[in-house]
């Protein structure tokens, strides 16, 4: 298995955890062994799932160096 991060080989490996809910204390899960990536079916499944990143409303609309010549110059 190849890492989706870096393309480096993949562990499969056991990992140990804090006991969670469900009693479980180990779990297995794939280990890149170039960048450290850990990956299990939790993981997988959360990152599928997760929500579209919310817009930054604060944050100024950029114009480009060029564009701002360009209108200051029409004026
Ligand atoms: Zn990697």
């Amino acid at each position: 298995m190849r890492c989706p991060r870096c393309f480096g080989k993949m562990a499969y490996e056991c990992f140990q955890d804090m006991e969670d809910d469900t009693g479980n204390l180990f779990f297995y899960g794939w280990r890149c062994i170039l960048c450290g990536e850990i990956l299990d079916s939790v993981i997988v499944s959360n990152r599928k799932n997760r929500p579209e990143p919310v817009g930054n409303k604060n944050r100024k609309l950029f114009v480009s160096s060029k564009k701002l010549a360009a209108q200051t110059a029409t004026k």
